[in-house]
């Protein structure tokens, strides 16, 4: 496999700040030794900043896909940000912002990063993808395959709904679930497997495949078109391997040096009790490299679709935070339920446990008197995992069919 790096693109570190203009695909800087990243190289600020999208890919510019032909799209991104008034007067911030992306094609943010890097593989001419997945990369990878006319190989981990499995599957993927403990063993077993079969790896890992991260850029581009050309104050979002919330701070990145934003909103990465590698090496000022020698023991938590050992994209989630003096908030199973059930029945959104914690983390994010400006994004619907909360949601009254019944249960 080989490709030749985009006009107006270049790999950066975002470690040290170093550039390269050469195709490093997996390597190294080579001055820090992180991993490389994709950054739009180009003198001008694009034109597509200057008008409302219709999809992701009105950000083509700021994308590494050079021929248009090879765009595999469902209409992912350009999702609504939407107002929540009462979980604003709740937490007590000025303005509480949702940026939806339960409405993306396969119900997650996960659209994105899989459109732009199935596009990638399309373009370099590969018929077969394969993913590791908890559940959300694994649907969006089998539905864009379906789309593309590609095959779509699964290797899903002991974390993954079922819900997702048999969304997967509706898809026409092959679905692997491997049995393994360790989500490294499933992720090198994919690896090897793309390796010895010719399939491309779509996994949305930065550090080893920094093209199928690129999609999460664009929520920083709408949210600077919605918010009027500014950003809110903090950006909340959960965190896995980190690549939405190291994306969305390069988005923002590509704003300022495209001129036409002067300041970064603070980041805020919500992990889970049971699995918080990020929040581990933030209080400890662990160097990303670092992270990789340990990773985090036994996970366990019922927000799987973040119970990430490892922070695949620590070389950019883990500068998100520190630059902006944003925060890693840590919250409970019980919190993370909680919240779910608080933003569906405060706000009408049924998010999955994964998103769920920023609402549970919205209590530990600073207030500046009143005038702090939030936007928490919601990264996938809930609907594809019912089983997390069909036991924590009050159950039917069974009546008569008779209107005294309505009348003695709606008075109980
Ligand atoms: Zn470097």
């Amino acid at each position: 496999m080989s490709t030749t790096l985009l006009a107006n693109f270049e790999f950066h570190c975002y470690g040290c700040d170093e550039s390269a203009a050469v195709e490093p695909r997996g390597a190294a800087c080579g001055h820090c030794g992180e991993p490389l990243s994709l950054r739009f190289s180009g003198k001008d600020a694009p034109t597509c900043l200057d008008s409302p999208p219709e999809s992701l890919w009105h950000y083509r510019e700021f994308l590494p896909v050079a021929d248009r032909d090879s765009i595999v799209s469902l209409g992912e991104g350009a999702t609504r940000l939407v107002e929540a008034p009462r979980l604003a007067a709740k937490f007590g911030f000025e303005q509480l912002l949702l940026k939806n992306e339960t409405s993306n094609p396969t119900g997650s943010f996960k659209d994105r990063q899989v459109s732009v890097g199935i596009s990638h593989a399309r373009e370099l001419g590969m018929d077969t993808v394969a993913v590791v997945s908890s559940g959300n990369v694994a649907c969006a990878a089998a539905a864009y395959a379906a789309r593309a006319g590609m095959r779509a190989v699964l290797f899903m981990h002991g974390m993954a709904a079922p819900g997702k499995i048999a969304q997967a599957a509706a898809y026409g993927a092959k679905v692997l679930c491997v049995n393994s403990p360790s989500a490294g063993a499933v992720f090198e077993l994919c690896v090897a497997a793309c390796e010895r079969f010719g399939w491309y790896h779509l996994s949305t890992s930065g550090m080893h495949e920094p093209y199928n991260v690129e999609g999460a850029k664009t929520i920083a581009y709408e949210l600077f078109h919605q918010c009027g050309g500014d950003v809110p104050d903090w950006i909340v979002t959960p965190v896995g391997g980190g690549g939405l919330l190291g994306g969305i701070w390069r988005g923002v990145l590509d704003l300022k040096r495209a001129g036409v934003l002067n300041r970064i909103p603070r980041l805020a990465g919500v992990q889970a009790a049971g699995c918080a590698p990020v929040k581990q090496a933030i209080d400890k000022g662990t160097p990303f490299l670092e992270t990789l020698k340990s990773p985090w023991p036994n996970p366990k938590t019922i927000a799987g679709g973040i119970a990430d050992d490892i922070i695949f994209d620590g070389h950019t989630v883990l500068p998100a935070i520190r630059t902006t003096d944003g925060l890693a908030p840590v919250v409970t199973d019980d919190e993370i339920i909680a919240g779910e059930l608080l933003l569906a029945s405060t706000e009408g959104i049924l998010c999955e446990p994964s998103c769920a914690v920023v609402v549970a983390a919205l209590n530990q994010i600073p207030r500046n008197g009143r005038d702090t400006r939030v936007c928490c994004v919601i990264t996938g619907t809930g609907i594809k995992d019912l089983d997390a909360i069909r036991n924590q949601v009050a159950p039917p009254a069974r009546i008569a069919p008779t209107l005294e019944a309505v009348d003695q249960e709606m008075n109980s």
